[in-house]
């Protein structure tokens, strides 16, 4: 009984300090960090390294990561450019993979305009304010079952994230930490690997094979982009250059042709992921 009214009182003040978010104590960390980063700044970029390496195998994307201050997490701009805070490169490996994936997802997601969605942005409707954010948090919570990182640090530091009442793009912290858990906990239940002790990331052969097969339609994928490019190009569009912003003055025959080929791409990259998701089902059946 006693041991049931302890057990009872932990778990009861347990959300309480989990939620803690005293914006001091965090700005504090967050500076600490970014001193703590900027000496070790080389091992920091070796790790995130790895992190960088699966995300461009698994996306088939390439986007260039730029170490800075950025009084964030890190931000994705226009082109292709991912801005990653060197006080984030500092923290634990958990943590960089989530936010890099989130700022990847931004790029990937199309939420920004660059080489591989070059019109995403502007042709998107959006349902809430939170939504770009809360899609960049799916992104980056998948990315992390897929490769087994553990979540635990990624919620307790969200749930830290002090409240921010000019900040309307992001959904509070600890409802941020609830939505990550529950799609990085799905797509743990649909991954066959998703029992392995986190971080192992030892995939069986049928996973392996899933990744060649991934990597190998990112390939093909990046292939049909160069041959859109230079459609446009020969098309004589005004705006065959790689910097996001230009492709929203182009000519209205221009937009409405890169427009298709981006559901071009979407559709075939969409159809080859499903023949590698086949493939695996196949392999795990046998
Ligand atoms: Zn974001």
């Amino acid at each position: 009984m006693r041991q049931a009214m302890m057990l009872l009182l932990v778990s009861l003040s347990l959300p309480i300090s989990a939620n803690a978010q005293d914006p001091r104590a965090f700005h504090a960390k967050e500076l600490a960090d970014y001193y703590k980063g900027s000496l070790r700044l080389g091992p920091n970029l070796a790790r995130a390294r790895t992190i960088y390496d699966q995300l461009r195998n698994d996306s088939g994307m390439e986007f260039r990561v730029i170490p800075c201050q950025t009084f964030s997490a890190g931000q994705a701009h226009d082109g292709g450019i991912i801005l990653i805070d060197i006080s984030l490169l500092q923290k634990p490996t958990p943590i960089v993979a989530f936010f890099l994936s989130h700022e990847w997802g931004h790029e990937a997601l199309g939420h920004s305009p660059n080489i591989y969605r070059p019109n995403a942005n502007a042709w998107r409707i959006r349902y809430s304010a939170t939504q770009d954010e809360d899609e960049a948090d799916e992104y980056a919570a998948n990315f992390m079952a897929q490769h087994h990182y553990a979540l635990d640090p990624v919620i307790a530091y969200l749930r830290r994230i002090p409240y921010s009442r000019g900040d309307f793009t992001h959904s509070w912290g600890p409802a941020r930490a609830q939505h990550v858990q529950s799609v990085y906990q799905n797509a743990l239940a649909q991954d066959p690997t998703g029992n392995q002790e986190p971080g192992s990331d030892k995939p069986v052969d049928c996973d392996e094979a899933f990744a060649d097969c991934r990597r190998e339609a990112g390939r093909e994928l990046n292939e049909l982009a160069r041959t859109h490019l230079e459609e446009i190009k020969s098309l004589g569009c005004p705006c065959n250059n790689l910097v996001g912003l230009a492709f929203f003055n182009c000519r209205e025959e221009c937009n409405t042709r890169m427009a298709e080929m981006e559901i071009e791409r979407d559709t075939f990259w969409q159809s080859k992921l499903d023949e590698c998701k086949a493939d695996r089902r196949r392999c795990q059946n046998k």
